[in-house]
């Protein structure tokens, strides 16, 4: 069987549609999965185990066999931990068929054979019966089929299946209730994320405002859910305006409803402010009782107990609609709407001087629809992207750069997806500014007319609606460019080097530039980094055994995922979430001419890097800088290091790359420093980079 895997091709910057071999999917699937995670999960799994031990005790003071249903089984973790707390049989429940055939080997190997079935299926198509897949209804239902959103992975469906069609009524659940919190908060850099603030610029004539589309300053969003590990957002990041309040339980033991509803509850801010954001978490209680609890809580709100770092599970962003004003002790609803999958945020005042009734159940629009994105802006731009829109730092290199570059008669050409650079361009006083469009076939995406239009520069700034390999004299109205300038910043970009795909659209547009032309950025490098995480190396750490139980056989299948193909391949994280110190000095391993076309043959460097500080190195970090113009640099990786420690921090906005190595190098002592030598390969033809890396 072949699949198709969409890909987004560097040297074109649009997506392809290439043919895989049956294998490519799931080892994608396994290699970049969360199940390492999971299994270093040590709160999570603790828990479960304590919750499923707790249940199959009360199923057998019943004087009852202990039937289990684990849905999901992954591993067969949980089921492992019910054989052992005494269960008489367990059906474990897993669709994706890789994951089955390993839990077939693990409960094998950890001798559970003839305690646990495994079940290669949907959980809405196992059957129950004397010839089905189960003889009889089970009276446990242990499943962890939950996301950061908690419903995001279809939690609510499978339960609401299951207890119609495979569980007992009155069954034990473990976990037994979910509950979800929410906390409104004003942020400034969160609700950067959303929408796109105004920008100033000191021009020639005067101070320029530039202002985003109407459509955009009111546009609701998207309904995908912003998931973030809230705990690395300082506390001066935002300000809470109102306690912690649940907003909504589900009890997995009862019948569980999927069909879309609402919750609301009443607020009282704790303080005035501007309503932006809810923040968002849940916890499990794995029984009944509510003792044993799993909590996702960030560290201001339960400050004294050891935080469980993990990634599967984080916390969540939503934004409401519009910010709104809200004063301390004056009384708001807060609106949670879901259906099946995602769950969305509104925020009403108590209608003044209404009668009593009316400001207990405000009546207007009840529910209220999922957030649709009306400015296409959202549909284009990723929430960082609006946030690296906004920073004004980092415009006001481009502005200074553009200024040293610019003439009064300037031919300016702008590439890039959506930039502000055209409007800047143009203000600052370059004589004629085409822009390019990077998909002018896609009407649904946002297109940069209207952002033109609402500054009033539809005249100002020609649009050009053609990818840049299709342009024609006729377009540059048969003048030259004088000024070539990207930002550079693609959507299909999904490591730091995809964006070079700027330095290729130079070249494909190289007849149109004039003798003299300016490229602006000048040039790129490639930066690398060895690195100690604090959590990140999780994800990818094998496990070997978990509460007991032997997992090997999943660390196997996961280091061969990894190494199916020739080369490992790095992988894109936001290192703002995922703390780490450096064990090496940044280092410069490649750079990118843009005043030159690609050049046919590759680019390679070999080298070697000395760790200079003492620490497990997990892996090498990767960025990309611009240099915009002379002495005028932006970085999308490292911003500084902080301290002796090689404490980092990284651009906010962008996503470096990782490359985790295959087994970790400690290093101890500062005199005699232990290098790791590096080659790292750009291929030009295909626009990746392939490296590798020896002690
Ligand atoms: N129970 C394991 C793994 C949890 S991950 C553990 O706790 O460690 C969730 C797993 O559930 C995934 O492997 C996914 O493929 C599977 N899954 C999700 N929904 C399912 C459903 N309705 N039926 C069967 N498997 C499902």
């Amino acid at each position: 069987m072949k699949t198709f895997c969409g890909r987004a091709n560097p040297t074109t910057g649009s997506m392809e549609w290439l043919e895989e071999g049956e294998d490519y999917d799931y080892h994608q699937e396994i290699a970049r999965s969360r199940y390492a995670d999971m299994l270093h999960d040590k709160d999570r799994n603790v828990k479960y185990y304590q919750g499923i031990r707790a249940a199959v005790s009360r199923v057998k003071e019943r004087g009852e066999k202990a039937i289990v249903l684990d849905i999901g089984t992954g591993t067969g973790l949980l089921s492992m931990m019910a054989a052992s707390a005494g269960a008489d049989f367990c059906y474990a429940i897993e669709v994706f068929k890789p994951m089955a055939n390993a839990a077939v080997k693990i409960v094998e190997k950890n001798g559970f054979s003839d305690k646990i079935k495994v079940i290669n299926k949907h959980s809405t198509e196992v059957t129950v019966g004397p010839d089905g897949d189960m003889q009889c209804r089970a009276n446990i239902l242990v499943t962890e089929l939950f996301d950061t959103e908690l419903i995001g992975e279809g939690a609510l469906p499978t339960y609401e299946h299951a207890h119609k069609y495979l569980v007992q009524e009155g069954c034990e659940a473990v976990p037994h209730r979910a509950t979800v919190y929410v906390q409104l908060v004003e942020s400034k850099r969160m609700w950067s994320w959303k929408k796109l603030f105004p920008v100033h610029v000191e021009a020639e004539d005067g101070e320029k405002i530039l202002v985003p589309p109407s459509e955009m300053e009111n546009c609701p969003g998207v309904p995908s859910v912003c998931d973030i590990q809230l705990n690395q957002m300082p506390s001066s990041d935002f300000t809470t305006l109102s306690d912690v309040v649940t907003m909504f339980s589900v009890d997995f033991s009862k019948p569980v409803q999927s069909a879309s509803t609402y919750y609301r509850v009443q607020l009282e801010p704790v303080k005035s402010g501007k309503a932006q954001i809810v923040l968002s978490w849940w916890d499990i209680d794995m029984d009944p009782s509510g003792m044993i609890n799993c909590t996702m809580a960030p560290y201001w709100v339960k400050p004294t107990s050891a935080l469980q770092w993990r990634d599967h599970w984080m916390q969540c962003v939503y934004f409401l609609p519009n910010e709104e004003p809200v004063l301390q002790g004056e009384q708001l609803y807060l609106t949670a709407s879901r259906d099946q999958y995602s769950v969305w945020y509104n925020l009403q005042k108590a209608r003044e001087g209404g009668n009593k009734a009316d400001e207990e159940e405000p009546k207007a629009d009840v529910r209220v629809e999922s957030p649709v994105c009306r400015c296409r802006a959202h549909l284009l731009w990723n929430r960082a992207r609006f946030g690296e829109l906004n920073d004004q730092n980092r415009t006001h290199q481009y502005i200074k750069a553009l200024r040293k570059v610019l003439k009064t008669d300037s031919v300016c050409l702008c590439i890039s997806d959506g930039s502000l650079l055209p409007v800047l361009a143009h203000y600052l006083g370059a004589k004629q500014v085409h822009s390019t469009c990077m998909q002018p076939s896609r009407k649904d995406l946002y297109h940069p007319h209207e952002f033109f239009k609402a500054n009033h520069l539809e005249d100002k700034i020609k649009i050009i609606e053609a990818r840049p390999e299709l342009l024609k004299p006729s377009h540059l109205e048969d003048k030259k460019i004088s000024v070539l300038v990207g930002e550079p910043f693609f959507t299909t970009s999904l490591l730091p080097w995809h964006n070079l795909y700027f330095w290729y659209a130079r070249t494909a547009v190289s007849t149109h530039l004039a003798s003299n032309v300016t490229v602006l950025p000048q040039s790129a490098s490639l930066h690398m980094m060895i690195v100690e995480f604090q959590d990140l190396w999780r994800i990818r750490s094998p496990c070997g055994i978990c509460e007991g139980f032997d997992v090997q056989t999943m660390d196997d299948m996961i280091k061969d995922s990894l190494n199916f193909r020739e080369s490992k391949e790095a992988e894109p994280h936001p290192l703002w979430e995922y703390p780490c110190k450096s064990l090496s000095d940044p280092q410069e391993v490649l750079t990118f001419d843009f005043t030159k076309t690609v050049p046919q043959h590759c680019l390679s460097t070999e080298g070697s890097v000395n760790l200079l500080r003492k620490g497990t190195s997990h892996g090498a970090v990767l960025w990309m800088e611009y240099h915009l113009a002379a002495d005028i640099s932006v970085s999308t990786g490292l911003m500084q290091m902080s301290n002796e420690k090689g404490n980092c921090e990284w651009n906010p906005h962008c996503k470096q790359a990782v490359y985790f190595f295959s087994s970790v190098i400690e290093s101890e002592i500062l005199s005699d420093p232990t290098a790791v030598t590096y080659a790292i390969n750009f291929d030009t033809k295909t626009g990746e980079i392939a490296m590798d890396f020896k002690l």
